[in-house]
């Protein structure tokens, strides 16, 4: 089936209703007990479920049975590619060399809100199609959504005009771009079938093929608030994204970093927007700040816009200290109808009416933060969502002050909460303060780059 051919079922199984349930039944056996699929099988299964000639409780059989049994090398390939021609895939030549970058999701990542101005200021053009978040991990259009008037819906035409235009775009996935995977994830998520590495790898891999850029630097988290929680599964899920990638002509590389705490200090959308702004201006968290400036630098590197890591370092930090990265995150915002006051003025974003400061009991080491519970409590104080399409309070979340290996001198605070009077704030202040774990000596601080695993 060529590129921009749709599926139809009498396409992809036949003609018979009948005999397409009697393959896909086929197919998830064949999964079930450990053999494994042809390409042609699973484009089968994927464009027949995109086009309804396979239901969703069939497609949630073969998940979880690619949960269990996995799929190789060929097999996520396969299902990559079917995913990919399930919808149009974006030619973005005219633009030069367009670098993208994705994280599989954590809490208090803004990366992107850093990384994605200053990369574009340094000239590579940056076409993102983000996320919302989903259970603990935030998501990056939830936090735009935070400054008032910024469109995250963009027409294929929109996006292409604006990034001819400025140069960068941060925008929702269009509905064209790889439906199947928007089909599939939502189905995931509902059936307990996420942490699949065939499945998460093809699903981030298909969408960045399908947006067109040529390079893509990802993020791949590891720890308690990620999908990976241990270093040798990032290393696996990280090689089978940049063998997709590869397979694709797309240039990857996988930075895999620490998500045993949360990211940066700030964790919800507002709070998330502000520190990214005071990042841009120079005052952010030194966890943040490295994190934008490796990722940044291999934007640049895999650009060709820098030709090796140390000058692409340079002009990331000039772009830091000269404010031409804050002037493109302006610039972004205005461009997408966003009121730029709220940039220029991170003070007027919108803010919970409460905040309550929990204070350390005695002076102490901070020895650990779960990154899961503090996520946890933030969707209790309504920062995220418990299930795809629940309403977010964008000014709600929590800050915190310490973080692991600081000393925390007695009664002096170590997190504040931002709650707006929700039934659930008792619950998420305690597990703010749960997160915490303590030490009476001194602790050494977290590795936040973990490793590296790239294609050439
Ligand atoms: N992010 C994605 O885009 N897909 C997954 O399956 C997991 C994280």
């Amino acid at each position: 089936m060529g590129e921009h051919e749709s599926a139809s079922p009498e396409r992809v199984f036949g003609r018979s209703p009948r005999s397409s349930k009697v393959r896909a039944v086929e197919l998830i056996e064949r999964k079930r007990d450990g053999g494994r699929l042809r390409d042609d099988e699973i484009d089968a299964l994927v464009l027949g479920y995109v086009a309804g000639a396979v239901p969703d409780y069939q497609m949630a059989a073969f998940c979880m049975a690619v949960v269990w049994r996995g799929m190789d090398a060929r097999e996520t390939a396969a299902l990559t590619s079917a995913m990919v021609r399930s919808g149009e895939r974006l030619d973005l030549t005219r633009f030069g060399r367009v670098v993208d970058k994705h994280s599989t999701g954590g809490v208090g990542d803004k990366t992107t809100l850093v990384v994605a101005p200053l990369v574009a200021a340094c000239g590579v053009p940056v076409a993102k199609m983000s996320g919302r978040g989903l259970g603990f991990s935030g998501g990056t259009l939830d936090k735009l959504e935070s400054i008032r008037g910024y469109r995250v819906d963009l027409t294929t035409a929109e996006f292409l005009a604006q990034l001819e235009r400025i140069g960068i775009v941060v925008t929702g996935q269009t509905a064209d771009l790889a439906p199947a995977d928007g089909m599939i994830y939502a189905l995931r998520d509902a059936t307990g079938t996420v942490p699949a590495i065939p499945l998460i790898a093809s699903s981030v891999m298909s969408k960045k093929i399908a947006a067109g850029a040529h390079a893509v630097v990802l993020d791949v988290k590891v720890g308690s608030g990620a999908f990976m929680k241990d270093i040798a599964s990032a290393r696996a899920l990280a090689r089978a994204m940049v063998a997709i990638g590869v397979a694709h002509g797309l240039e990857v590389t996988c930075e895999l970093t620490d998500m045993e705490q949360p990211l940066g200090r700030a964790v919800g959308n507002s709070l998330e927007i502000a520190e990214a702004i005071a990042t841009l201006r120079g005052d952010g968290p030194a966890d943040l700040v490295e994190l934008t400036r490796v990722a940044g630098a291999e934007m640049l590197v895999r650009g060709r816009r820098a030709r090796d890591a140390r000058t692409a370092l340079r002009r990331i930090d000039r772009a830091l200290a000269d404010g031409s990265g804050l002037a493109k995150l302006r610039e972004l915002v205005a461009a997408q109808g966003g009121d730029v006051a709220l940039v220029d003025d991170p003070a007027k974003l919108p803010r919970a009416p409460r905040v309550e400061t929990l204070r350390a009991p005695r002076t102490a080491f901070v020895a650990a933060i779960a990154a899961d519970r503090i996520g946890v409590a933030s969707v209790h104080l309504g920062a995220g969502r418990e299930k795809k399409g629940d309403p977010i309070d964008h000014r709600t979340g929590i800050v915190l002050h310490a973080k692991v290996g600081d000393r925390v001198e007695r009664g002096e605070p170590y997190a504040d909460v931002h709650e707006a009077g929700r039934p659930g704030d008792t619950d998420a202040i305690a597990m703010v303060r749960d997160a915490f774990r303590w030490r009476p000596r001194r602790v050494v601080r977290r590795r936040l780059i973990l490793g590296r695993i790239a294609s050439r």
